[in-house]
């Protein structure tokens, strides 16, 4: 909810790593970023949703969005908010971007800044054993205690192996993140089936030092030039319930990572991410965000990952993509209220419309048709989209 103090102003095309230099090294403010320090975002990321560790805390992006300046498709310059135009802010808070207007500025909601707490693990499963299925299990057993603690984090589960973050934004020693992790921990270190390379604790005073951690880790595990293909479910958190609706989520989720790791070249990769960074102490009763209400139930963000370097002949692009929507099919079977995250989905994704909005649809529907007529504003399966022949 905006305080109206601590207001930050970005024009577009400002970059997550000069928002933190301004807003948290020099004015000691957090801001809801994301991960990746080269997106921009007050386009497509502060649109379509803007997912990051202080999600958990304070919500989306869109969520701490308090005014925006922008070109509508008529060519008028507006200053929208949830007074003036609230229909159209509304729908640019979670729509997408490139579908309702040209953005200029962006008027988001600061928080005083945080110390940053970590636990990192790195670990190698045990040949034709169980690791995989053990560690996901133990993360996933944990995983509403983390949440309603405000843990954020996210992990890359791959066939072999697993590279796990965890983050608290704390004003403490660090102390909270370490009893909230000891019970992982301890499983994950008495397994037989798991070989830990690392697993440490860091504490970092600010989220700027914070990022000398994450860019580092960006740099390895998504450098410049990759080409990369994504397939993600957003999976609600009455799948974290029982003993039994676990075992179907981590069916769903060992069935991606090994049809994965089939579709490609094993000298390409192929990893899950499960990222934990969720809205879900932000409910948003009063829907004043466009985001698919599936956001609020979520506890894990699935995302299948294919990474190569060299371009692919258009077939064998084709069949991975194919591939990595087929692989979804059992997470969309035990999510059937779940939805799929607009910036991080399949860019085949079938049912986009219901799976990227829910049933913000029809609303959005309505000002796309009072703001932009024409579809002036247009892209792949960007909200209002007809189809390729339009
Ligand atoms: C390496 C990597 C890491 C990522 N990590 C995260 C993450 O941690 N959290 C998360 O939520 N997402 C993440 N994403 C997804 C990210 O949110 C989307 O890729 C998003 O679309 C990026 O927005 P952009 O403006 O930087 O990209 P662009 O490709 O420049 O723009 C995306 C869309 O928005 C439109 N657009 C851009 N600027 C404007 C504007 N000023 N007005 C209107 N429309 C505009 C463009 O036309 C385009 O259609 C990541 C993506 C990558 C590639």
């Amino acid at each position: 909810m905006p305080q109206l103090t601590n207001i930050g102003t970005m024009g577009a095309g400002v970059i997550a790593t000069d928002a933190y230099v301004f807003f948290n090294g020099q004015h000691k403010m957090d801001i809801t970023g994301g991960y990746e320090e080269s997106v921009g975002l007050t386009g497509g990321f502060g649109q379509g949703g803007g997912l990051g560790h202080f999600t958990t805390l304070y919500g989306l992006m869109v969520e701490n969005a308090v005014e925006f300046k922008i070109v509508t498709a008529d060519g008028q310059v507006r200053v929208i908010n949830e007074c003036v135009d609230p229909d159209l802010f509304w729908a640019m808070r979670g729509g997408g971007g490139r579908t309702f207007a040209v953005l200029t500025k962006y008027h988001v909601q600061l928080h005083p800044a945080l110390p940053i707490h970590m636990y990192n693990l790195l670990a190698e499963f045990n040949a034709k054993g169980n690791g995989l299925r053990e560690i996901l299990t133990v993360h996933a057993e944990n995983q509403l205690a983390w949440s309603q603690e405000l843990v954020t984090g996210g992990v890359d589960y791959l066939v072999n192996g697993v590279e796990f973050d965890a983050v608290l934004p704390f004003t403490d020693d660090g102390s909270k993140l370490a009893a909230l992790m000891a019970p992982f921990v301890e499983a994950v270190s008495n397994s037989t089936e798991i070989t830990i390379l690392m697993s440490n604790f860091t504490s970092y005073a600010s989220y700027l030092d914070y990022t000398v951690f994450s860019k580092a880790d960006a740099k390895a595990t998504e450098p410049p030039g990759i080409l990369q293909l994504l397939a993600s479910r957003l999976m609600p958190q009455s799948l974290f319930t029982t003993t039994a609706s676990i075992a179907t989520l981590i069916d769903a989720v060992i069935y991606g990572i090994t049809t994965a790791r089939g579709l490609l070249p094993d000298t390409d990769i192929t990893a899950t991410q499960v990222v934990f960074e969720m809205p879900l102490s932000n409910p948003d009763t009063e829907r004043k965000t466009s985001v698919n209400p599936a956001w609020r139930m979520t506890l894990w963000h699935v995302i299948h990952v294919a990474e190569w370097t060299a371009p692919l002949e258009a077939a064998a692009q084709n069949n991975i993509t194919l591939g990595f929507l087929d692989m979804l099919a059992p997470l969309k079977a035990s999510s059937p209220e779940g939805g799929a995250y607009v910036n991080e989905a399949s860019y085949e994704e079938p049912e986009w419309e219901e799976t990227f909005w829910g049933d913000n649809y029809g609303r959005l529907w309505e000002v796309k048709g009072r703001y932009d007529p024409e579809h002036v504003f247009d892209c792949w399966k960007c909200f209002g989209w007809r189809g390729e022949n339009e």
